[in-house]
């Protein structure tokens, strides 16, 4: 008897294992709509949009620099697998590797090229180059939503409703936000509002959220350029330097994903010069989040950690 029922026992493993994925197939064990997306901010849009109908997965993940992320180990086998490809576009993605790939591949979407077409007057340029950073402006950011949710409708039109309202609902939820920070950075005076970061990411974030007046390329200033990666000159210092004196500036914010160096660097060269200025005891995110945060997490950490820093100096200043 017990034999017989061993023998059984190994009959069914056995056929289990016929009908079960195997472990190393590339591809899950779904027939639902396959998604990757380059950053984490793009797939958090696809996720909320797509919820359990689809398999949304990131490239780029954690606190690492998208600027120059090169292609690593899986990552091919996950983007051959994937029905569509969401990137940023705008010059974000320009680790060799990674960049050829997606040019090269016709189910790769650049986002940014929507924002071109549909909201030229939306961007921004620094020196002839486009500035990638448009999650940083909430309201701008929102108008990614619709064509995710018309190109992952096409390949799944079965639930495009489904799609449709998940996507109003994230609009809404977005449009929220937007006004809470919008409300929240208001209470600084004007005179306090100029930020010094790390790298030039927070120009869309300046522009919706610190100048009153429209005028936000005085409001804020960063040693580094779009992307972080070029040798600090002295006269990149020298120029932060000036602009703390000329504004006032007791406190200068740094970036998770990108190195302290020229943030100490300025808080030295002003030392010396007989100014204090301090760093704000928490980064600014700009490029990435990581901790297991996501996108509002991100942009209300960003807000929060302004008006505390600006709010602070300013009642500093009062007394
Ligand atoms: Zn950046």
């Amino acid at each position: 008897m017990a034999k017989r029922f061993i023998i059984l026992f190994f009959c069914v493993c056995f056929l289990l294992g016929f009908t079960s994925c195997k472990k190393t197939a590339p591809k899950p064990c779904s027939d639902k709509l396959e998604v990757v997306s380059t950053t984490a901010m793009i797939a958090e849009v696809v996720s909320s949009i797509g919820k359990d109908k689809i398999i949304s997965q990131c490239l780029i993940r954690g606190d690492i620099d998208p600027h120059s992320y090169e292609l690593v180990k899986g990552d091919r086998a996950k983007l051959n697998s994937s029905k569509i490809i969401f990137y940023q576009g705008l010059g974000l993605e320009h680790g060799a590797s990674l960049v050829s790939y997606l040019k090269s591949e016709k189910k790769a979407h650049a986002i940014g090229d929507e924002l071109i077409k549909n909201h030229p007057e939306k961007l921004i340029y620094h020196d002839g180059y486009l500035d990638p950073h448009v999650w940083l402006d909430m309201e701008l950011w929102q108008k990614i939503v619709p064509s995710i949710t018309q190109k992952l409708a096409d390949l799944d039109p079965d639930n495009r409703l489904f799609y449709e309202a998940n996507a109003a609902e994230l609009m809404e939820k977005m449009s929220l936000l937007d006004q809470k920070i919008l409300d929240l950075l208001n209470q600084i005076p004007e005179n306090k509002r100029y930020l010094v970061t790390s790298h030039s990411a927070f120009s869309y974030f300046t522009r919706r959220y610190v100048a009153r007046d429209g005028l936000w390329v005085d409001r804020c200033i960063a040693p580094e350029g779009l992307a972080p990666e070029a040798q600090i000159s002295l006269y990149d210092i020298e120029k932060v330097v000036a602009y703390i004196k000329l504004h006032n500036i007791q406190i200068i914010f740094s970036e998770s994903n990108v190195s302290k160096d020229a943030i100490y660097k300025i808080i030295d060269v002003c030392s010396k010069s007989g100014l204090k200025v301090f760093l704000a005891d928490q980064p600014l995110f700009g490029d990435a989040f990581f901790n297991n945060k996501g996108y509002f997490d991100m942009m209300w950490h960003n807000a929060t950690l302004l008006h505390q820093a600006w709010y602070e100096q300013t009642s500093a200043a009062q007394n």
